[in-house]
């Protein structure tokens, strides 16, 4: 398998998302859980104009899923996925059409600013993660396909076992150190405080589930 790199521009932004926006770590969960929205958005919106389609609202959620013991964080959704194609336009290049923005903005303001203002997007995983996974099916799709990166030497894409369509996102939470603490994006009560800060207006429900100590 050949890694693939990110284009150059999105490395320099993904480490000054790292370095600059360090206190406000907590809201890649708010970017995910809103990319996760979206797609179920995008199922929504589709299954209005195709009769072939039937949108059951119970059956459309959003999972937050926390493994203590092998510190994992793990956002399932029942969206409309993303083919192979997607998973590499859309997770390849960081921050797409808001990275010259932000960048400028950057020159403006203290990262506590720059955070309300922008949605940073999926990258800012990378803040708790030393690992991503993103395992998705696209609806009419009949193969699901695994991408992965430690943010900062590529990705690489695979073909993956799913049978249901939608996403999950699979963050490898990183280790403490003396600086700072990541424990905490694996704690249930801290978890909820996050949700309820950032996605309270979310329309679909967010379960979760936290096991291991
Ligand atoms: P934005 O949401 O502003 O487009 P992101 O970096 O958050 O930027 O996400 C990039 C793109 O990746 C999204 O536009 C979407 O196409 C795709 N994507 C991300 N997460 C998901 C998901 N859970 N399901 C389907 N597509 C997704
Ligand atoms: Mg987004």
């Amino acid at each position: 398998m050949t890694k693939k790199q990110f284009k150059a521009e999105s490395k320099r932004l993904l480490e000054m998302m790292i370095n600059s926006i360090y206190s406000q770590k907590e809201i890649f969960l708010r970017e995910l859980i809103s990319n996760a929205s979206d797609a179920i958005d995008k199922l929504y919106y589709k299954a209005l104009t195709d009769d072939s389609l039937t949108f059951e609202k119970d059956s459309y959620y959003i999972k937050v899923e926390a493994d203590k013991d092998n510190r994992t964080l793990k956002l399932i959704d029942t969206g409309i996925g993303m083919t192979k194609e997607e998973l590499e336009t859309n997770l390849g290049t960081i921050a797409k059409s808001g990275s010259l923005a932000f960048k400028k903005e950057n020159e403006l303001k203290d990262g506590h600013d720059i955070i309300g203002q922008f949605g940073v997007g999926f990258y800012s995983a990378f803040m708790v993660a030393d690992e991503v996974t993103v395992i998705s099916k696209a609806l009419g799709s009949d193969e699901a396909y695994k991408w992965q990166s430690d943010g900062t030497d590529g990705y690489t894409i695979e073909v993956h076992e799913k049978k249901s369509v939608g996403t999950e996102i699979i963050i490898k939470i990183k280790e403490n150190t003396e600086d700072d603490t990541f424990d905490e994006y694996l704690e249930e009560h801290r978890l909820k405080a996050i949700i309820k800060k950032y996605s309270d207006f979310i329309r679909y429900p967010i379960k979760m589930d936290v096991k291991g100590q």
